[in-house]
């Protein structure tokens, strides 16, 4: 018998796992309930050098993850450019992931059970918690909710994520191996489609908003890229990749600015809280540091505090990029879209490059984004750039004014 109710922790991917491995190391008593534990769950698996550097044991991690250090961007008309990304993105298969953290945990105390969570309720006392899983019932005193962007307990607390706040995907995993990782800007998509390289093979996936293409669109769409590009290239085939499909939180401004998270003994942390970056869908980082900070207000013994931290660290830099993601994806800058500009002026600027190297690893935020460029502004001129820059950030207006940019880029080098 427990002289005290645990916490209890719902859904044990990267944002469960590393809130209870936190609160368990500080000595509180948590169970965490995933219905498979460690799974391959639908993912890139890519981690940026700003998740590595918050958390140097997942750098460390070794041969679990690919390092990839060359990026080639296409874009939607067909236009190349590799990068040279000064701090590798480590690619992770999210089966060896999910597993290093959620050993972590039970290293720290957790408690882990493979059950299904299928009912989660006030007791009578109207004070704890009762979760039921097909195999046993349990108290808390206290819910974290960290069961993912598919979970049907989000609309027990608040309203469940609205279709408009959510975006598709469908991937295969397919087995090969490459050091470049891939992405592909297409026309009509807010989305992209990534070939994303692990330790022994890929992840390939293909990400657009809910609603604006189905599936089975995106599914054929990439399926038809594969076939002409990777595959060909690597003499493989689609029989015998694994085809996966989820969904992505991809939260619109006003879902942002009204966020709710927590409440009186409960929280959100992760996919369910909807902690995804709507421009990118980087999702990882934003899971373990959700995780993070809402531990850290438990630990505190003021859990209502977890709204604020969130509210100062994390929620500035996703409200700006849910701002500015239908113009990156859909703007048009002097007869040519955002997209084609962007990977034009990484073929043709250092600075540039080194600016999008730094997107890449996540050190560089969009909140500074505007003074940085600004900064590059006159290297980038002198690096011989041709255009008229007007970015989505702008406000519509032009950075600088030149020629505009109208020939053909260089092949990739
Ligand atoms: C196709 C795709 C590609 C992506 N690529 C990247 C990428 O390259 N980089 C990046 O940073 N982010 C990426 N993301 C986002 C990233 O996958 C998520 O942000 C991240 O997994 C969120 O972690 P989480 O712990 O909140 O939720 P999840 O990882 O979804 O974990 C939720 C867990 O809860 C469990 N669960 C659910 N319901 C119950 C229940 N009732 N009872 C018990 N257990 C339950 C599930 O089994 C699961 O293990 C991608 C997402 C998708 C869909």
């Amino acid at each position: 018998m427990r002289a005290q109710r645990p916490i209890a922790i719902v859904g044990g991917g990267p944002a469960g796992a590393l809130a209870g491995a936190r609160l368990a190391a500080e000595g509180r008593d948590v169970v965490l309930f995933d219905e498979t534990l460690a799974w391959e769950k639908p993912c890139g698996g890519g981690l940026t050098h700003k998740a590595l550097q918050r958390y140097p044991f997942l750098a460390d991690a070794g041969g679990e993850s690919n390092p990839v250090k060359q990026c080639e961007l296409i874009s939607p008309s067909g236009r190349r450019v590799r990068l040279h990304l000064r701090h590798p993105v480590a690619i992770f298969s999210r089966l060896a992931l999910n597993r290093l953290l959620l050993e972590r945990a039970r290293r720290s105390g957790v408690e882990l059970h493979q059950e299904r969570v299928t009912r989660i309720a006030r007791t009578g006392n109207g004070k704890d918690w009762q979760l039921v899983t097909p195999q046993h019932e349990y108290q808390a005193s206290y819910v974290m909710l960290a069961a993912g962007a598919r979970n049907s307990f989000r609309s027990q607390f608040l309203s469940p994520i609205s279709p408009h706040d959510l975006m598709v995907t469908a991937g295969y995993f397919i087995p090969g191996r490459s050091s470049l990782m891939q992405i592909q800007f297409l026309k009509g998509i807010t989305g992209y489609l990534w070939v994303f390289p692990r330790v022994d093979h890929v992840s390939a996936g293909i990400a657009g908003k809910m609603g604006e293409t189905s599936t089975l669109e995106l599914r054929r769409t990439l399926e038809h890229w594969l076939e002409a590009e990777w595959l060909k290239e690597h003499g493989l085939r689609l029989n015998g990749a694994r085809f996966y499909s989820h969904i992505l939180p991809s939260l619109r401004p006003q879902t942002f600015e009204t966020l709710e998270v927590c409440g009186k003994d409960w929280a959100m942390i992760g996919d369910s809280a909807g902690l995804v970056d709507p421009i990118t869908g980087e999702g990882l980082y934003y899971a373990l540091r959700s995780a993070e900070l809402c531990a850290g207000a438990l630990l505190a013994g003021r859990p209502e505090d977890y709204r604020a931290l969130l509210q100062e660290e994390v929620l500035p830099e996703l409200k700006l990029a849910a701002r500015v993601s239908e113009r990156f994806y859909r703007g048009q800058v002097f007869g040519d879209s955002v997209l084609e500009q962007m990977v034009s002026l990484t073929a043709r600027s250092a600075s540039f490059r080194d600016l999008m190297s730094d997107l890449f690893a996540g050190i560089q935020g969009y909140r500074d984004l505007r003074a940085r460029l600004y900064r590059i502004l006159p290297a980038v001129m002198a690096e011989g750039l041709a255009g008229t820059l007007s970015l989505p950030w702008s406000s519509g207006r032009s950075a600088f004014a030149t020629d505009p940019v109208s020939e053909h880029l260089p092949p990739a080098s």
